[in-house]
């Protein structure tokens, strides 16, 4: 048995980041950029304006106030989107909106605010300065955000709304990404049956090809559920063939020590196993290989398989702790860790075995102070005790006891507004 760092390893060992490929920027959130992006053009693209108000020469300005306004003649209009054909002469004005180019002549902008428009009517013909301003004043530069020619998004950036916002400014529609790793997810066991069917006596519905799917689609790979597996070699392989162009396979259940449990045989003769049995609690019979699959050449090449823990909290744990950083590290991400915080435990666990135990625990911030309350009983059938979490207390594997009033380091499941 090794333990859960050793187990980390390997995995990280056994996957490689994939290929780039193009793709359109609102597919690409959460996936990690494969080119620079160098801007060919200025943003903004001229001199524009950043308030509603009067496009003006600052000289012209110079002594006004509300007690003795500065009366300008208003020689057009310039809204976003159009360059005025004007320009701006001493004793002239231009109303301008926001964005709009500054036309030539003018280079201040004073706001609606800080002239007497509000208390004419019509169309004036004039308009009085209420206050001086400064050269540039209210005018964002050419180029103030981004300059032509400059290296704007980095090769190996996470795009993130901001960034698909900032390839969109510059125009492009698509661009180069480490490609999400296709996940075939299969299920085995007998007892199993697919959540479209009526429920027979005695069988449960396959809860897990749906959370492992889930959890899959929220890391950014694509999941792809291959259906369940019987008990046998000869099912297990049939299925399993259909997963044999996909980056990785997830299998749940059939890897303990029963009689039919038949996932490690089918790994061993099928490819390699490269560690069984993990020294955490839930998940200890987590089983990693690879076996030979389908390059698109059309050659062999190694795919990772995790054989889960049919259990349907262990095998969501197993998969936040060893298949979620391998996608992440396909994806050509380098940040794999989950966020923890240090709580101080109300109740307590107890680590009789000497492995890493990971207890459900729901987190909550009060008085600056981050708090871990257990979700109650900690079976590792028991799913619904996910569905309450939103962290994983982990007992390391010396520690025997953790006694309510402990401070402990809690890896964060879920961040949500809640907690903070
Ligand atoms: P196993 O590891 O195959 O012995 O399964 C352990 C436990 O997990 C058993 O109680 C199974 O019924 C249950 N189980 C296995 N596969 C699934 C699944 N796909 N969905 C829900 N529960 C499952
Ligand atoms: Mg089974």
């Amino acid at each position: 048995m090794i333990s859960v760092d050793e187990a980390l390893e390997k995995v990280l060992a056994h996957v490689d980041v994939l290929e780039a490929e193009e793709s359109p920027i609102l597919g690409c959130l959460g996936q990690v950029l494969a080119e620079d992006i160098f801007s060919t053009v200025n943003i903004p693209p001229l001199d524009n304006s950043a308030m509603d108000g009067y496009a003006v020469r600052s000289v012209d300005t110079r002594g006004a106030s509300r007690q003795s306004p500065h009366f300008l003649r208003i020689i057009g209009t310039v809204t976003a989107g159009t360059i005025s054909k004007s320009e701006v002469k001493p004793g002239m004005a231009i109303r301008i909106m926001t964005g709009a180019p500054i036309p030539k002549g003018a280079d201040g902008v004073v706001r609606f605010e800080d002239t007497d428009e509000s208390e004419r009517q019509g169309i004036p013909e004039e308009i009085g300065i209420l206050t001086e301003v400064k050269s540039g004043s209210e005018i964002r530069q050419a180029g103030e955000d981004i300059t032509a020619g400059s290296l704007v998004l980095r090769k190996g950036t996470v795009i993130r709304p901001a960034e698909v916002g900032v390839l969109a400014s510059l125009g492009r529609s698509k661009v180069m990404v480490i490609r999400r790793p296709v996940v075939a997810i299969l299920a085995t066991g007998d007892e199993v049956v697919d959540i479209t069917q009526p429920l027979p006596e005695g069988k449960i519905y396959n809860s897990n090809s749906y959370s492992v799917a889930a959890l899959v689609l929220r890391y950014g790979g694509i999941p792809r559920l291959l259906g369940i597996a019987l008990d046998t070699e000869d099912s297990l392989v049939a299925m399993l063939r259909l997963g044999l162009d996909a980056d990785m396979v997830i299998t749940s259940g059939g890897v303990s020590l029963g009689d039919y449990d038949v996932v490690r045989e089918v790994l061993a003769k099928q490819g390699e196993i490269i560690f069984w049995r993990v020294r955490e609690k839930p998940g200890r019979p987590l089983t990693f290989g690879v076996i030979k699959g389908k390059s698109k050449a059309g050659g062999v090449r190694n795919i990772p398989l995790f054989g889960l823990a049919g259990n349907p909290v262990s095998s969501m744990i197993n998969f936040e702790l060893f298949a979620r950083p391998a996608i992440l590290k396909m994806m050509g991400k380098k940040n794999l860790a989950k966020p923890t915080v240090k709580a101080v435990i109300e109740g307590a666990i107890k680590n009789t075995d000497g492995r890493r135990v990971f207890t459900r625990v729901t987190v909550e911030k009060r008085g600056g102070q981050y708090f871990a309350r257990l979700t109650g009983p900690q079976g590792s059938g028991i799913l619904t005790s996910m569905a309450r979490a939103n962290g994983l207390v982990i007992v390391p594997e010396d520690k025997p006891e953790v006694k309510p009033g402990d401070l402990v380091r809690v890896m964060m499941l879920d961040w949500s507004e809640e907690v903070e």
